[in-house]
């Protein structure tokens, strides 16, 4: 009896092969999210805690309340994970909780002078809930607001998609605003991947970040200032008293802000400079030096030499917050117990520049019906 056999040519072979490969890999970065429960806010609504992981085991909880980060787990050069961002156990500690720890920042992210702007003639009064300014968004900005959350996971990774509607006249912003914000867990590097989106029904400003602290020696164990920064940026925007920029773009030249080579966040930080007095450290915008107008280009990036993590921020934005931690004075309870004392964080906040709604010269931060609001952020970590 003969046998029928039917014989593929090598070619094929190999694609059927590399076929289900891909769809084994597919099947992996597909999982489903876990989801946990988070808590219940003070009114009663539950938050829940979405785990994204890659195959390296690099790992990102973020809640939905508040579009919040609130853990990230990445491998140290020995191997070993750490959780280096600062947070709370619950939900109640970021309701409580005054310093936006791995926030969604909107609907401005940042401050504006006096909450006071002016839009197609129409005056526009914000809280002042930063002495005379507006920060954040305002009393309840976004990073008190509990998102809708679906599971948008592809091939590109585990992802998950928030989305809030924030009403025209909350905290006194014009406009229906539709903000979305996609978390991607990349499945081929140690990358979070942030997509801003936005939408509104009438004029409007729009500044969205996020507000993660990192320590890259891990959370809570001890201060930044021996971590290196680079900030690709020749330029930044000068503060009053207040941190409310004075409108000029000055070159960091000469100045305790030169971060264009490596430099160790303590090693300048209470030099004697009026800016640094003013940020009780560093707490400034960046302009930074774009590549493209439009395309990612690398913004920050941040060493620790003890435990050799890197993390590489790259944006679409056009300026980055750099604060470092300053108002941190150990009062603070965060996760698993730890303490987080004076300057145990530092955060890289992409953004357009502050007070932007009051300097026709910086970047335009408003938004128009029929526009399509896009911005997209990368924190990348690797190892030395
Ligand atoms: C601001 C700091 C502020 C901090 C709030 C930063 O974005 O620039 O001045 O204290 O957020 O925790």
């Amino acid at each position: 009896m003969t046998k029928s056999r039917v014989t593929l040519p090598a070619g094929m072979l190999f694609l059927v092969a590399a076929t289900m490969m891909v769809a084994l890999a597919n099947s992996k970065t597909q999982s489903k999210q876990e989801k946990r429960p988070f808590g219940k806010t003070q009114d009663g609504q539950p938050a829940d805690l979405y785990i994204l992981t890659n195959n390296e085991g690099f790992e990102v909880a973020i809640t939905n309340y508040g579009g919040t980060m609130v853990s990230l787990k990445t491998p140290d050069r020995n191997g070993k994970m750490a959780d280096v961002i600062l947070g709370y156990d619950s939900v109640s500690g970021y309701e409580n909780g005054k310093a936006y720890f791995g926030g969604t920042i909107g609907r401005y992210g940042n401050r504006i002078a006096h909450g006071k702007f002016i839009l197609n003639g129409a005056t526009y009064t914000l809280a002042k809930n930063d002495g005379e300014n507006h920060l954040h968004g305002g009393l309840i900005g976004f990073n008190k607001r509990v998102w809708n959350a679906k599971d948008v996971s592809s091939s590109a990774g585990q992802a998950l998609e928030l989305s809030y509607m924030s009403k025209d006249g909350e905290e006194g912003y014009p406009g229906n605003l539709s903000a979305k914000v996609i978390f991607t867990v990349l499945a081929d590097s140690n990358a979070l991947k942030i997509e801003y989106s936005a939408t509104t029904d009438k004029e409007t400003v729009v500044n969205l970040t996020n507000h993660a602290y990192f320590n890259l020696a891990g959370q809570g164990n001890g201060n930044i200032l021996g971590h290196q920064l680079t900030l690709h940026a020749g330029k930044f925007t000068p503060v009053d008293a207040t941190l409310i920029p004075t409108g000029e773009v000055r070159s960091v030249r000469n100045t305790p802000l030169d971060f264009l080579k490596p430099a160790a966040i303590g090693a300048r930080i209470a030099q004697d400079n009026e800016q640094l007095t003013f940020g009780k450290g560093y707490d400034h915008n960046w302009v930074l030096d774009r590549t493209s107008a439009e395309a990612l280009s690398v913004a920050a990036e941040a060493y620790d030499p003890q435990s050799g993590r890197v993390l590489n921020v790259s944006t679409t934005e056009p300026g980055i917050q750099f604060y470092s931690g300053n108002f941190l004075d150990g009062t603070i309870q965060g996760k698993d117990g730890k303490d987080y004392p004076h300057r145990s964080a530092f955060c890289l906040e992409t953004q357009h520049f502050p007070d932007s709604p009051n300097h026709p010269n910086f970047p335009s931060t408003v938004l128009k019906p029929g526009q399509h609001f896009r911005s997209t952020t990368v924190y990348k970590f690797s190892t030395r």
